[in-house]
């Protein structure tokens, strides 16, 4: 699918007075696997250090069996697919893959309550990757370890017992553990098409950066970049806690550049050319860059986190950055013969689209992909245009993406 544009919705970018960028994973990418692999293995360590047992440290990140959009189900410990409504379509215990009594056996009807948070908890960015293949390898090892009596919903270990619920938080601990996976080294911006993207986008209206990351997360002044990369943007505002930033946000403050750390005190004066603030709201931006909600293109790859509420709370324009589509197009396209078609019937196939439900579906290029959404337009035929070599959005490329498994073909 290279160069091309395939929309179901219309957006006039003639209106568009201001784009907003999301850093990882839209913006800054990651190499993948290396990537995983290296946040798995600190995963690992970091279980090993709080008492689990040595033998995990045996499993070796396999990028092919997670993709994203999974649900792990804290009760019995399961991988689920499920489509948009939550009726099951793939379950994995380990790495084994359920088939239909056993199914109905955990779920009556292959049906699950997602609404159910505390239980279900959706594995929905390219972060939670390396999550969702260590809770595949830990109910594998537990499972197959002749020291653990299994149970429904955990196991049992002389007087000791591992629920998959505690199993669960022990993962999450260790992800926000600072040793955790988040490491900038294997980050890169997909330059130099980024900073002409940047350039381009800065001659006709307002470019601002808007990341949950601190500032000493966010600089990416390691890069070989023309000139210095704040000066690409009109506003950075870092640590800044999405959605919560789309509704009330936090205090806005000011961070010394120098130091990484933040001016005491909420920020109050008028926007300065290449300063660099922290928390604040969505409105905050509009106000510093005298634009309104509906002249803001925010482009991000979190569907809660940067696109939902961005669009719902402030009616921001939005732009869902989705790199697998690339690999879902090419799957689809082999099943059905079809290239041509209509992506709808691609939207049930696709694992992590489950809570893409009712987006439009729009692959740039075959390496490029990216979902566009434009809740505030009529729905209009599908389109199909082409790309031209004008170099603004072909081109790019993506490390190489391939989380695709048995589970695609659910
Ligand atoms: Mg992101």
């Amino acid at each position: 699918f290279p160069f091309r544009i395939f929309v179901n919705r219309s957006l006039a970018l003639e209106k568009i007075k201001c784009f907003g960028f999301d850093m990882d994973y839209t913006l800054a990418m990651y190499k993948s696997p290396d990537y995983e692999e290296m946040a798995f293995q600190l995963l690992q360590e970091r279980l090993v250090c709080i008492g689990y047992p040595h033998e995990i440290l045996e499993y070796k990140y396999d990028p092919t069996f997670p993709t994203r959009g999974l649900v792990f189900d804290a009760l019995y410990g399961n991988l689920l697919k499920v489509d948009y409504h939550g009726n099951l379509l793939v379950c994995t215990h380990g790495f084994r893959f359920l088939k239909g009594a056993e199914i109905w056996n955990y779920y009556p009807n292959k049906f699950i309550q997602r609404d159910d948070m505390k239980r279900f908890h959706i594995l929905n960015t390219l972060f939670n990757l390396t999550e969702t293949y260590l809770y595949a390898c830990l109910v594998d090892f537990f499972t197959s370890c002749s020291r653990y009596v299994n149970c429904d919903t955990g196991y049992k270990h002389g007087n000791l017992f591992m629920s998959f619920r505690s199993m669960f938080q022990d993962v999450r601990e260790a992800m926000d553990h600072p040793t955790g996976c988040y490491c900038a080294s294997l980050r890169s911006l997909t330059q130099p098409r980024v900073t002409l993207l940047l350039s381009r986008m800065k001659e006709v209206g307002k470019v601002f950066l808007a990341t949950n990351s601190d500032y000493n997360y966010t600089d990416v002044s390691e890069e070989p970049l023309q000139r210095p990369w704040r000066s690409y943007f009109d506003l950075i505002v870092v640590d800044t806690r999405k959605p919560l930033f789309f509704a009330e946000g936090t205090v806005l403050r000011q961070v010394n550049t120098d130091t990484g750390k933040l001016w005491i005190g909420t920020y109050t004066g008028p926007l300065q050319h290449c300063a660099v603030y922290s928390g604040g709201s969505s409105d905050m931006v509009c106000d510093l860059l005298g634009v309104k909600g509906k002249d803001i293109l925010y482009i991000g790859d979190h569907i809660f986190g940067d696109i939902l509420k961005s669009k719902k709370r402030q009616g921001w324009r939005t732009f869902l950055v989705v790199p697998e589509l690339a690999k879902e197009l090419q799957v689809w396209t082999e099943k059905s013969g079809e290239p041509q078609g209509r992506g709808g019937s691609l939207l049930g196939r696709g694992m992590w689209l489950c809570y893409a439900h009712s987006m439009c579906e729009s692959p740039f290029t075959n390496s490029f992909p990216w979902l566009l959404q434009m809740p505030h337009e009529s729905t209009v035929e599908h389109v199909h245009v082409e790309l031209s070599e004008s170099g603004l959005l072909t081109g790019h490329r993506l490390n190489q993406l391939s989380f695709y498994g048995q589970q695609v073909s659910g």
